[in-house]
């Protein structure tokens, strides 16, 4: 669909056109005609937000995405009713972007405009009722009831009525039937009431009554006048002490916050008093919800082998649009970036930093920020939609040039954008897996900065290996950072064996004898412990020891997860959860055991092992609230705790100088990803947590427990030879036909019944076999998890040949057949889900 945007691309001051094409948010892949209207022409421009009337009775908001003098064939095209903004609230960069983004992602415009937007952009709706002005009620086909009529006479004098309106007109709490059958008799109209949904945080400020802040004579009556009302004057003397007027008048203007005169318990009603007569004045003012920084520090010298890395990206910039820099942990990558977004910034272009999930690297944040202040807009996931749209607001209004964030801020309203970087590329929290549109940011990300002509920088220890592949194919540039900054060496890893500690007799809770060693030395020396653990909760599930059943989720064919803090059976698929039975719900057997290790049970294993350490967990579930993250890391940074038990929250781009020992409690289980992956990902979560360790001058220690010593991708992590690793993965990946040799489609069947699952998943099968390009279809095949919300899946697999070619076709051909098929009665409400490049 990129054509669209082609040749006749239109920036600004589109009049002069008959036709705009509408993205709206409803569920059809497309965007619609609507004709420009004479007395709108002047307004309309793309990216500008619009009204228009949607099939018969709905009125939507929607986005120009494109103008131009084609008249529909298949229907005569509808007026566009109102336009709203005067300056678009999206570019045409964006929207050219977006568009490549439906192609590409096999989904609609709508829902990536969905995604787009902070919802407090979007357009919330409201329903309200309308006299339809083409009926005519003396002439109605329909006879009308005394209700109906009733409706239709209130219509005669107000405009508009809500369903509140209606109730109170009939005196009955039910209008809906009613409402529906004057709809169906084309007596109204019902349409959506647009409001926008950002508010605009308000303070209420105090000041001093201007000549006072101007005489000190007056101000001094005043005081005389005061004598003896302590409560009064002591909110005159802060006022002065926190806004010193004599010195600074034009601070009086600006005044103080009523709250921040109120923090120190001085009372509301003296100040009140003070309003009253005139003392003080209050006013509102509109303020910003993001902090203002200032900027504390330049940023730092480059160490020799940073500076060479430098001139090296800036040579390979040259020539090359995507680079990967591959710097090993605690190479200093972000002073790099620092230096990078400087000149960049200098030149007047726009910066965006993209970071995996930002909650998870407060710390960067605040590294960034001590250079570059509130200059620099933060993109967070755990933000308000107020403070989304502030952002939003930062960046069309040029007051953020640079830009922090997680991948939704790829659709932030940029409009020169000379440099994306993107931290931990490898990352895989960097691909929205659900709803659509199913992006991999990092991806996204270079196909936005060659829209911008910008560059992208894409920066980790452990590459995903299809941009080194892309590297090493010279398609992209290629620096890497061999050392880590200062004295710090990388750490020595010891391999503890589950299997020989067990049958010595020497397993304790779990925990071979080395990891306790090593745990008490570091202790025994006041430095602090990183255990790691991919698997949240107390146990994964837990069994009757006499007939062997498990919790089992009733909505989805997985077990439930045990909660030991809560008492519960939770699904972590779909939120199902019970309380733990006393006694097994088969054969009433009350020997239930748990099996297999959560992070909440190994918090509880190590607090048994090493009852004087300070313990401390960081998973999903300790973190839910916004700022549990950054308390639990606090906590961690200051000392005041001694272990620290995490998923894979713990792998990310931390940097606490005093741990010196990181455990893997079960190295084995990040080798079962049942994904042709699972190789790359172990390599690369191990690697990432053990970079944890010893980040200072101590050299730290990285135990790894297992069942299997001897496997042969241990011995490549500790060998830190990510080059030859990769090369035996490669001949795999080849042989196996998996990325980054063919690109994959998946493609899941979802309904209710299983039969009708099954059946619509061989149609399409049948029809996909048919698609003349170079192809491997799999399947279909009932889903790693069969059932989810009692809905079947059934998943097929698509490996396409790379080149471009094939690919368009295929998708075009695609969406042609779930079209033709879901239109055949039998698969009405089946669902397809096609996710493009799904892991
Ligand atoms: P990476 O992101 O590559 O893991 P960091 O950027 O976190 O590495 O750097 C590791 C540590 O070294 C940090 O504490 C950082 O402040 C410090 N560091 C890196 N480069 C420099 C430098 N040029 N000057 C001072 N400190 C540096
Ligand atoms: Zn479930
Ligand atoms: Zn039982």
């Amino acid at each position: 669909m990129l054509s669209l945007f082609g040749e006749n691309e239109i920036t600004q001051n589109e009049s002069g056109f008959s036709f705009a094409d509408i993205i709206l948010p409803v569920p059809i892949p497309r965007m619609f005609t609507y004709k420009i209207p004479r007395n709108l022409s002047s307004e309309i421009q793309i990216g500008a937000r619009v009204i228009v009337q949607f099939g018969r009775k709905k009125i939507l908001t929607g986005i120009i995405g494109k103008v131009h003098n084609k008249a529909p064939q298949a229907y005569e095209a509808k007026p566009i009713l109102e336009v709203l903004d005067e300056r678009p609230s999206v570019n045409p960069l964006q929207i050219r972007f977006w568009a490549w983004m439906a192609d590409y992602y096999c989904c609609h415009i709508g829902e990536v405009m969905h995604a787009a937007l902070p919802s407090g952009l979007r357009l919330s709706s409201e329903s309200k009722i309308q006299a339809n002005p083409d009926f005519d009620r003396e002439n109605a086909a329909y006879p009308l009831d005394e209700r109906e009529e009733k409706i239709l006479d209130a219509l005669e004098n107000q405009e508009e009525l809500t369903y509140e309106d209606c109730e109170k007109i009939l005196g009955i709490k039910t209008v809906t039937p009613i409402l529906k059958s004057l709809v169906a008799k084309e007596a109204i109209l019902i349409f959506e009431k647009v409001q926008e949904k950002y508010t605009p945080k308000v303070e209420t400020r105090i000041r001093l009554r201007e000549d006072l802040a101007k005489e000190k004579k007056a101000l001094e009556a005043i005081f005389e006048q005061l004598s003896g009302k302590e409560k009064q004057e002591s909110i005159l003397l802060k006022y002065l002490r926190d806004v010193p007027v004599f010195q600074k008048p034009e601070l009086n203007e600006k005044g103080l916050e009523k709250a921040t005169i109120l923090e120190e318990g001085d009372s509301e009603s003296s100040l009140k008093t003070l309003i009253k007569n005139g003392i003080f004045e209050s006013f509102k003012v509109t303020v910003n919800r993001l902090q203002e920084v200032e900027p504390e520090r330049v940023p730092a010298q480059l160490s020799p082998s940073q500076q060479e890395a430098m001139s090296q990206i800036k040579a390979q910039f040259e020539e090359k649009q995507t680079l990967l820099l591959h710097g090993i942990t605690g190479s200093g990558k972000t002073e790099i970036y620092i230096q990078l977004i400087q000149e960049v910034l200098e030149s007047g272009s726009q910066v965006l930093l993209l970071l995996p999930e930002i909650a998870l690297t407060t710390q960067i944040v605040s590294r960034l920020q001590e250079v570059f202040g509130s200059s620099m807009g933060v993109y967070h996931s755990k933000y308000s939609d107020n403070e989304r749209v502030e952002v939003w607001n930062g960046v069309l209004s040029g007051r953020f040039s640079f830009v922090v964030g997680v991948r939704s801020s790829i659709f932030l309203p940029f409009d020169s954008l000379g440099l994306i970087i993107v931290d931990e590329e490898h990352e895989s929290s960097y691909k929205q897996f659900d709803p659509a549109p199913r992006f991999q940011a990092r991806d996204a990300a270079i196909m936005l900065a060659y829209f911008h002509q910008a560059k992208t920088l894409l920066g980790s220890a452990t590459p995903s290996f299809e941009s080194f592949y892309n590297a090493s194919q010279g398609k992209y540039g290629y620096v890497e950072l061999k050392y880590r900054y200062g004295e710090a060496e990388l750490p020595d890893y010891f391999l503890a064996d589950l299997g020989a500690d067990r049958r010595k007799n020497l397993l304790k809770l779990d925990s071979t004898r080395l990891l306790r060693e090593k745990i008490q030395e570091a202790l025994d020396k006041n430095e602090q412990v990183l255990i790691f653990q991919n698997r949240r909760g107390y146990a994964p599930y837990i069994q009757c020891e006499d007939c062997g059943w498990t919790g089992e989720c009733v909505q989805c064919d997985v077990s439930l997860t045990y909660h030991q803090f809560t008492e519960e059976l939770r699904c972590h698929y779909c939120g199902y959860k019970e309380k733990i039975p006393t006694s097994c719900p088969a054969c009433g057997s009350t020997q239930l055991s748990t099996k297999g290790m959560g992070t909440e049970r190994i918090e509880e294993s190590l607090s048994l092992l090493f009852p004087e350490a300070r313990m401390g967990r960081m998973d999903l579930d300790t973190t839910r609230n916004k700022y549990g993250y950054q308390r639990i890391l606090d906590e961690f940074g200051s000392g005041q705790l001694d272990i620290l038990v995490g998923t894979q929250m713990i792998t990310k781009g931390l940097d606490f100088g005093r741990v010196t020992v990181v455990g893997i409690w079960d190295g084995d289980r990040i080798l079962n990803f049942p994904d042709f992956r699972a190789g790359e990902r172990a390599f690369q979560q191990i690697t990432q947590v053990a970079g944890r360790a010893g980040r200072r001058s101590e050299k730290g220690k990285v135990i790894i427990q297992t069942r299997n010593p001897d496997q042969n991708i241990f011995a490549k992590v500790i060998a830190g030879d990510y080059g030859s690793f990769f090369q035996q993965e490669m001949v795999e990946r080849r042989n196996f036909f998996y990325p980054p040799y063919v690109k994959l489609v998946k493609i899941t069947t979802r309904h209710a019944d299983f039969k009708t699952a099954e059946k619509a998943a061989i149609a399409l099968h049948r029809e996909m076999a048919q698609i003349a390009v170079k192809k491997i279809v799999l399947g279909p095949e009932k889903a790693l998890i069969g059932r989810i919300k009692n809905q079947y899946q059934f998943e097929s697999l698509i490996k396409l040949d790379r080149s471009g070619a094939t690919q368009t076709t295929f998708k075009e051909k695609l969406a042609e057949i779930t079209e033709e098929l879901q239109a055949r009665p039998e698969f009405r409400s089946v669902r397809w889900i096609v996710d493009v490049d799904p892991s």
